[in-house]
C-alpha cells in the first residue's frame, strides 16, 4: 500500500499490471471498487475524505499492493 498527499482531495489509482482481480478490495470497500462479470475491476478515481479511509484499508488488504491512495487528509 502507497499513501501520498497531495492537494485537490483523495484519490485511487490502481496498478493493472499488478492487480490479480482478487476482489478483496470489493469485499473490503464496496461501492468504490467493483469486480465486473466481464473481469475487469472499476473503481472511482476520487473519493470523499471518509470514504479514504476505506480506500486505504482495501489498499492495505490488496494481497498484490497494486492500490495506490493519493491525498488522504491528516
Ligand atoms: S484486491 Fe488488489 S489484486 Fe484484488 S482486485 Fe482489488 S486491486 Fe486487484
Amino acid at each position: 500500500m502507497t499513501l501520498h498527499r497531495i492537494r485537490g482531495g483523495p484519490r485511487l489509482s490502481v496498478d493493472n499490471d499488478r492487480c490479480e482481480r482478487f476482489g478483496t478490495c470489493e469485499w473490503e470497500a464496496p461501492g468504490l471498487f467493483e469486480l465486473g462479470r466481464d473481469g475487469r475491476l472499476r473503481y472511482r478515481r476520487r473519493v470523499s475524505d471518509e470514504d479514504a479511509e476505506r480506500a486505504a484499508a482495501a489498499a492495505r488488504c490488496c494481497p498484490m499492493q497494486a492500490i495506490v491512495v493519493r491525498g488522504v487528509p491528516g
